[in-house]
């Protein structure tokens, strides 16, 4: 056995269900995978039905359960038809994880509608819409894990962004806010804010760009989506039962 396994942490999710959007690549399909590992059977919800089944599969392979959901995490409907037919197939919703998520970059005088109300929507409207739905059954069942993945750029902003970071500050505002409505009800809502980590999206910024972030980070690298992974474990783990409308910040120190 290699040393790694070891020093990863270890959760023991057996007959969970978990909901993870944005689970066709990078961040999301690391946090599919890993809630595998743990024994939870995962919705794999995004739109690329491809990658979505390439998902799934990693995870049968890996000896655990999946299914896949083809969905726009913006459209209301579908949301609903999501987690209902979740619930339908495997009888309960113990994890959601609200991880789907866009940039449309531009430095604010050139910043259309449509860079505005695209990222609002695919970032923040559907948090609101999976968050509403899902959080019935979980009050009712007197327990649940809502996992938002925010970002850094929601808490210290980021030139070009400033509707990706409007977005992500307004996941905060609700995670702090939905945490104290289901508190009594034993349902946790916390948020994980990521520096960079090596992704697509973070691919798109190019080689240059690339370097000049290593230089800001403290630990002098890019994260990686398995390290924002094991932080959405510990969170839905009954280690954390205590922990609430809290931001977690996984970015190699770039907000220390
Ligand atoms: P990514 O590689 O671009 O993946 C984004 C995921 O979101 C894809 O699976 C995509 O699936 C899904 N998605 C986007 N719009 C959707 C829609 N309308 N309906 C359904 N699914 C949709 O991004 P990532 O780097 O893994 O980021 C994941 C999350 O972490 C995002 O919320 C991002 O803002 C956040 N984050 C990332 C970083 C970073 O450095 N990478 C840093 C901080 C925060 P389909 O295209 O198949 O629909």
């Amino acid at each position: 056995m290699t040393e790694e396994p070891s020093r990863r942490i270890q959760v023991d999710l057996t007959g969970q269900t978990a909901i993870v959007t944005g689970a066709s690549r990078g961040i999301g399909k690391a946090i599919a995978l890993e809630l595998g590992k743990a024994g939870a059977q995962v919705a794999c919800v995004a739109r690329n039905q491809e990658k979505l089944q390439a998902t799934a599969d990693q995870i049968q392979e890996a000896g655990g359960t999946a299914a896949v959901y083809l969905c726009d995490v913006t459209d209301s409907e579908t949301v609903t038809q999501v987690i209902d037919t979740v619930i339908d197939t495997w009888g309960q919703l113990d994890i959601l994880v609200n991880n789907a998520g866009i940039t449309r970059d531009t430095l604010i005088p050139r910043m259309s509608d449509e860079d505005w109300d695209s990222v609002l929507a695919a970032n923040l409207r559907s948090v609101f819409l999976f968050t509403r739905t899902a959080s019935m059954p979980m009050m009712r069942k007197r327990s649940g894990r809502i996992i938002n993945i925010s970002s850094v750029s929601g808490l210290m902003g980021n030139p070009g962004q400033a509707n990706y970071s409007a977005s992500k500050a307004g996941i905060i505002g609700m995670t702090q806010t939905v945490a104290r409505e289901l508190a009594s009800r034993k349902v946790t809502v916390n948020a994980i804010c990521p520096g960079f980590i090596a992704t697509e999206m973070t691919d798109a910024l190019g080689p240059a760009v690339q370097e000049e972030v290593k230089k800001r980070v403290p630990a002098r690298r890019l994260g990686q989506a398995k390290e924002v992974a094991d932080a959405v474990l510990y969170l839905a783990s009954q280690s954390a039962a205590y922990i609430t409308g809290q931001v977690l910040t996984v970015d190699g120190g770039l907000t220390a």
